[in-house]
């Protein structure tokens, strides 16, 4: 392993783990970037990378991320993250699961685990078996805090979208506003529905055609191929699937006023924000607006770790504070001129004790 501070996307994190047991054949990094507010909390990635040097870069990259993320949400949590180096089968034993479990439990609470990519609500189940310091459990009853997080994260993008409309179109409410959706799976899809049911003109568009056309046909939207969408001429852009989809080339050929939706990382580079501002499309920094499953997976736990029930209505006074985020980092960019993502990491810094 090369020396993890001359990577570039190492940011002062507080502290680097990695961690091996032989027996199970458990690989993992697990970064903790920030603690200044609170444990460090972000999902686990269980991930096959040819090169570990990636697996390294995605944990520094993504515990930078949930620091930011978790600061402007208000929630009381550092920024965290781990990565799984799985082999090329992809094997998960449940062995491997409880050595991970060990490890989280090890780091005595300053860690805070929970789902992300290769990894179910079941394992977390597994790896809770080991430690408390994991979250994104099934919720514990009806109207309890806890279970996926996608569908809050759906929410939150929703109330964004709404306060994008009233922020650059100057309308109330998005009734006929006409947006193209990018990803129609667990988050783009719950979206799109909260969209339909006000009225808004929806286009939607996922690399499996079939689940595209069967939300639209449930929607009475349109579909459209998955090559087409970010061209297409709409007011909004709503991008749910994939990251690193805004650079210089793709930018150029926006026809949306408004850009905001649930994809993590959607600026290729730091400086297509700039990119973007200087085309005068608003932009809704990933972070700020996708933060409703945290907002969730966070509640869940601080309410478990503290020993008292927290109700599904908590999580949504939460995310009900996203708007108010973004309006927040809408109004700075205007008056200083200076790009949404720009302003809300130097918010985030400031927060985080690093300004
Ligand atoms: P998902 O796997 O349920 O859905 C993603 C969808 O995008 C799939 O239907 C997939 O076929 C589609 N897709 C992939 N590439 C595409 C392309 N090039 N064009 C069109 N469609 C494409 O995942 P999800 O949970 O909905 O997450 C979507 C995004 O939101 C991801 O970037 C994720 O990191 C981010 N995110 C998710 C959550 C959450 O709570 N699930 C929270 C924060 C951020």
């Amino acid at each position: 392993m090369t020396a993890f501070w001359t990577e570039p996307d190492f940011d002062d994190h507080e502290v680097v783990h990695v961690v091996r047991d032989r027996n199970s054949g458990l690989m993992a990094i697990i970064a903790l970037h920030s603690t200044h507010l609170g444990p460090g909390a972000g999902g686990t990635r269980f991930w096959h990378y040819p090169d570990p040097k990636d697996g390294l870069r995605d944990a520094l990259r993504l515990s930078r991320g949930m620091s930011y993320k978790n600061a402007m949400a208000g929630l009381p949590m550092g920024g965290g993250k781990a990565v799984i180096l799985a082999d090329e089968a992809r094997t998960k034993t449940p062995e491997l699961l409880a050595a991970f479990g060990d490890a989280v439990e090890g780091l005595g609470g300053r860690y805070v685990t929970a789902e992300d990519v290769g990894i179910s609500e079941a394992d977390m189940v597994a790896v809770s078996k080991r430690t408390s310091h994991v979250s994104g459990l099934p919720a514990p009853g009806e109207g309890s805090a806890g279970g996926d997080p996608g569908p809050f994260t759906a929410i939150g993008i929703y109330q964004g979208i709404k306060a994008a409309v009233r922020h650059k179109l100057g309308k109330d409410s998005v009734q006929g506003v006409h947006i193209a959706v990018q990803g129609t799976g667990s988050v783009g899809g719950g979206v799109a529905r909260l969209l339909a049911k006000d009225g808004a003109k929806l286009t939607l568009a996922d690399i499996h055609a079939d689940r595209a056309a069967a939300l639209a046909e449930e929607l009475g939207a349109k579909a459209v191929a998955a090559d087409e969408i970010m061209t297409l001429p709409c007011d909004v852009l709503s991008p749910n699937a994939l990251g690193a989809i805004l650079d210089e080339d793709s930018i150029a050929k926006l026809d949306t006023a408004i850009v905001a939706g649930g994809a993590n990382n959607q600026l290729a580079r730091a400086h297509h924000g700039k990119t973007l501002f200087d085309r005068g499309i608003l932009f809704a920094p990933d972070y700020v607006i996708n933060a409703g499953g945290i907002i969730s997976v966070a509640t869940e736990y601080l309410a478990r770790r503290d020993g008292v029930s927290a109700g599904v209505e908590e999580v949504h006074q939460r995310i009900a504070n996203i708007p108010e985020r973004l309006e927040e980092i809408w109004s700075k960019s205007d008056e200083t001129g200076t790009p949404p993502d720009v302003v809300a990491d130097r918010m985030a810094q400031e927060l985080i004790g690093r300004g």
